[in-house]
């Protein structure tokens, strides 16, 4: 999606409300292939610059670290870019295509930033039962009623018969 800035005036702002659709690569580990950015901002003419000042937001399905279960989870990251029509990767400026800017590139950029590195569908995730696999948050199973350090005591066996 290309939008138009040659009819900018030096400090002029132009308003930007947009949906990006992109299909995220499978290496995110989302549950849905195409996800729906929301963009709104200004890009302002600065001269040397274009000025993109932003907020985009998105809705990501994936599954519970935890406990596997679907979380849909609101993504909102700011988008801050500079454009001018001759790239400079070093001074972080994208290039433009003619007098038209593309943010694309950048907003997808700023989401993988942006990706949750801890993926919970709570603060308080029981998880799953390392046992039988039961969704602890729907309640406890029957594994956590057996003794739990079995695996301890065998071990205090083994010392003391070093001991002895
Ligand atoms: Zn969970
Ligand atoms: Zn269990």
């Amino acid at each position: 999606m290309e939008i138009y800035v040659g009819n900018l005036d030096a400090s002029e702002k132009l308003k930007v409300e947009t949906t990006i659709n992109w299909a995220i690569p499978s290496g995110y580990k989302l549950n849905k292939e195409e996800i729906k950015i929301d963009l709104s901002g200004t890009i302002t003419n600065l001269g040397d610059f274009y000025l993109f000042e932003g907020e985009a937001k998105a809705i990501l399905e994936f599954a519970c670290d935890l406990c596997l279960e679907p979380v849909n989870y609101l993504l909102s990251f700011p988008v801050v870019e500079r454009y001018s029509e001759t790239e400079n990767e070093e001074e972080e400026v994208w290039g433009m295509l003619g007098k038209s800017i593309d943010l694309g590139g950048a907003v997808k950029m700023n989401l993988l930033l942006n990706l949750p590195i801890r993926r919970a569908c709570s603060e308080n995730c029981s998880g799953l039962c390392p046992v039988c696999g039961q969704n602890l948050n729907k309640g406890a199973c029957n594994c956590a009623s057996q003794p739990k350090n079995s695996f301890f005591e065998g071990l205090e066996g083994l010392f003391s018969d070093k001991e002895v």
